[in-house]
């Protein structure tokens, strides 16, 4: 794999430095423990606030006591005492760094403490996690000790509306999941007066799970669309798509997630609409509605895909088997959804704006992150962000046991052989976790093990909180929870249930048992999502196993294995023991790492040049706000409008935001369109690849151009929309000249998962959203 393998080799030595650094530091602060056991709550506060300095240098000289006057307010605050190895994951937070601690170490106090000495510094810090229930969990939990230092602090909540927002965003610390953030950014670069904004940028992100967000879910988009009419298919070719049959009207491909017409299919539809040819240029967008209902129609299943509640299409997130709030398909798909199932079509969408998780993290000025598999990103996150990986030690050594990959020939021998394994262990009494690639094979396996008489619960499509509650009981003896890998996640299993330790009967049980039994149905597409699930075992020193059944047949293997031949002899139970399966499954894991991380770096470089543009857009739109800037530029181009409408005593404030509106109008609509542009290229560039060079040189050379006309365009017709418009003490009448504000905007994420994507457009990744 080409990445940086040799420069951590190379920087190993100082890797260590920091550790002993670190420890040195951590085992000062146990020193001052005995004089802050004795002083007020007060004094506390005082001795941590001497020990802030600006800079890096003072950040360590002063460490000692800093983090000896955190670990006591804590204590008295929370109940919790922290570990030595909590104050030196804070202490390397501090410097920036990104802090590998294995699951059940107790990261969220870690966060909360690197985020009372930030804030201490006076920066205004926001905690990012991976959903709202965990950011309004950790803040309620954490929140007495940030009161004791007088931080104030809030959590984003998902149905939270602006002003609420608004207010929260004002506090020195807050918690808010990496999506609704990215929204709440998106909305406020579409606002036409400053005092509508949301936000207060914050100067320091502290990342929960850093893995997942920076590097997983770094190139997935967060959507802004706003309602534009008629986008759906109509209630005829609705109605035509459902009398279809597959193989004959149209043809499904292996994995589902593409469906074709075909000939027969085609002359179907132009029979039925009386047209000459599908194909034909004047047949207009009917070939685009058919193949939306069709994927409505047959590739959609309710229930799988979506849930109907309250007479409206409730997404199901499938790469994390939950209902996506606030979310919706783009492109006409939900209205085709909507039709297909009898509900009030709403209208179709244009996208307004995106911004990738990644740019979205670029605009925090210091960053540092917490998560139990850093190491293996070490890669991405240096190159991506120039973040360094520091490993903190257990609390507790480990005792996790992991057990030799199974490997099977095909899939369904290696779903045969994972009901035995479960049905046997579950009969020791010892609990299951179960972690499948996507909801659809977890609802599978959940309906075999039923049929063998084994009981389970199934994560999936469920609110947060519900999984987390499920996932905090899948330690009780006996239970068997099948789910998928991130599903749950941000939630500790104790062994016993949730509230099990030692001494409690159910607690010693499985402790005897084993502890938690992980299984793995098919190893991930990088070692660091198998050590995520792997991780749920053995925390805080508990005993635990993990164990992954894997085929020939895993996508995994099939991609990262491609062009290879493997000559082994199966053993009587059908598994392929020999060390060199085994090899050649790792292999093609690192083939798919490395992969991903080629990807990953082309993807962003398309990325990075919108972000950029998107950045100049932006400081143009914060002038136009800021200042009087759109109203002299019309009134001089034209002065006759301008004397006539002052001559009229509208005032002066009106006539400013009314030329600011009509500037902010056309700024948006052309970025708009200039994105929806840049997405045509990008498609239409990637299915040129293979004849050109760079296809990134020519994205460049062409978005450059666009946008070089982009500022200017919307100038001219803002100048134009000036001297038509109706201006009044009311402001100005934008829809009188049919320029329409989207009637509603809705938000989404587009799962992008980079290995299926055939490029980067929306419509092309929605195949992938159905992982
Ligand atoms: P992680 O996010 O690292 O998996 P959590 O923050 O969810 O871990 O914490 C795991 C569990 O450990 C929680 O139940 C928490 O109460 C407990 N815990 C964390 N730190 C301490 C501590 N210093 N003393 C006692 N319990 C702790």
């Amino acid at each position: 794999m080409a990445g940086f393998g040799w420069f951590w080799k190379a920087m190993g030595s100082s890797a260590t430095a920091n550790q002993k650094k670190s420890k040195t530091i951590v085992g000062e602060a146990d020193k001052a423990a005995e004089r802050l056991a004795a002083a007020t709550d007060a004094d506390i506060v005082d001795i941590a606030r001497s020990c802030i300095g600006d800079d890096e240098e003072r950040t360590i000289e002063d460490a000692p006591l800093l983090l000896a006057a955190v670990r006591e307010a804590a204590s008295r605050t929370l109940g919790m005492r922290p570990f030595d190895v909590q104050l030196q994951g804070a202490l390397r937070m501090l410097v920036g760094d990104v802090v590998e601690m294995a699951t059940g170490e107790g990261k969220t106090l870690v966060g909360a403490m690197t985020a009372v000495g930030y804030g201490l510094q006076g920066r205004r810090v926001h905690v990012i996690t991976v959903n709202s229930f965990l950011a309004g969990r950790d803040e309620s939990w954490m929140g007495p000790l940030l009161d004791f230092f007088g931080l104030t602090h809030g959590a984003v909540a998902e149905e939270a509306g602006p002003d609420e927002r608004r207010e929260v965003y004002r506090r020195d610390v807050v918690f808010g999941a990496v999506n609704e953030i990215g929204f709440d950014v998106l909305r406020d670069q579409l606002i036409t007066r400053r005092r509508d904004a949301v936000r207060t940028p914050a100067d320091v992100a502290v990342i929960d799970e850093a893995d997942s967000v920076m590097v997983d879910e770094a190139l997935v988009p967060l959507v802004l669309a706003g309602s534009e009419p008629g986008a759906g298919p109509s209630g005829r070719i609705t109605d035509l798509v459902r009398r279809m049959e597959e193989d004959r009207d149209f043809t499904v491909s292996g994995d589902r997630r593409n469906v074709f017409l075909t000939e027969a299919g085609a002359e179907f539809v132009e029979r039925a609409l009386g047209i000459d040819s599908l194909y034909a240029e004047d047949a207009g967008d009917v070939l685009s509605q058919v193949n939306v209902a069709l994927h409505a129609q047959h590739l959609l299943v309710r229930d799988v895909h979506y849930l109907v509640r309250d007479g409206a299409v409730a997404l199901i997130d499938n790469s994390r088997g939950r209902v996506a709030e606030l979310q919706r398909w783009p492109d006409g798909l939900q209205a085709a959804v909507e039709a297909k199932e009898g509900l009030t079509v709403t209208d179709g969408g244009r996208i307004l704006d995106q911004i990738t998780i990644q740019a979205l993290l670029g605009l925090y000025p210091r960053k540092c992150g917490m998560t139990g598999t850093a190491v293996a990103a070490s890669d991405q996150l240096r190159q991506f962000y120039d973040l360094s990986v520091s490993v903190i030690d257990p609390n507790v050594p480990t005792r996790r046991f992991d057990e030799a990959d199974h490997v099977y020939v095909t899939a369904e021998e290696r779903d045969a052989a994972v009901i035995d394994h479960i049905v046997e262990v579950q009969a020791t009494g010892q609990p299951v976790l179960v972690g499948t690639q996507d909801v659809a094979a977890s609802e599978e396996l959940a309906d075999a093990l039923v049929l063998r008489g084994v009981e389970c619960n199934v994560l999936n499509a469920k609110n947060h909180e519900v999984e987390a509650a499920v996932i905090a009981e899948a330690g009780r003896p006996g239970r068997v929870t099948v789910s998928t890998q991130m599903a749950g996640r941000g939630t500790d299993i104790r062994l016993g249930g949730p509230d099990g330790e030692p001494g409690q009967p159910e607690h010693d049980k499985v402790v005897e048992l084993g502890g938690l039994h992980v299984v793995g149905v098919g190893r991930f597409r990088s070692a660091r999502l198998d050590n995520q699930l792997r991780g749920r075992a053995g925390r805080q020193g508990d005993p635990g196993s993990t164990v992954f059944f894997v085929s020939l047949e895993d996508d995994m293997v099939s991609v990262g294995g491609v062009g290879e031949e493997l000559t082994a002899e199966p053993e009587q139970d059908g598994r392929l023991g020999q060390k060199k399966v085994l090899q050649f499954i790792d292999h093609c894991q690192r083939v798919t790492e490395g992969q991903m991380l080629d990807i990953h770096a082309t993807t962003w470089k398309y990325n990075k040049l919108i972000a950029d543009q998107r950045a100049i857009v932006n400081a143009r739109r914060d002038r136009v706000l800021d200042t009087e800037a759109a109203w002299e530029d019309l009134s001089y181009h034209d002065v006759e409008k301008a004397g006539a409408l002052q001559a009229q005593g509208i005032d002066h404030a009106v006539l400013v935001q009314a030329a600011r509106e009509i500037m902010l109008h056309h700024l948006d609509h052309e970025w708009s369109d200039h994105l929806a542009y840049l997405d045509d290229v990008r498609e239409s560039i990637h299915l040129r690849a293979i004849a050109r060079e760079s296809p990134i040189d020519e994205f460049h050379r062409l978005s450059i151009a666009a946008f070089g006309e982009l500022a200017e365009r919307a100038v001219a017709l803002a100048r134009e929309t000036f001297s038509d418009a109706t201006i009044t003490e009311e402001g100005v009448d934008l829809d009188g000249l049919g320029l329409h504000k989207p009637s509603a905007t809705w938000t989404y994420m587009v799962n992008d998962n980079p290995l299926n994507s055939t490029g980067g457009s929306v419509m092309g990744s929605i195949a992938s959203i159905f992982r």
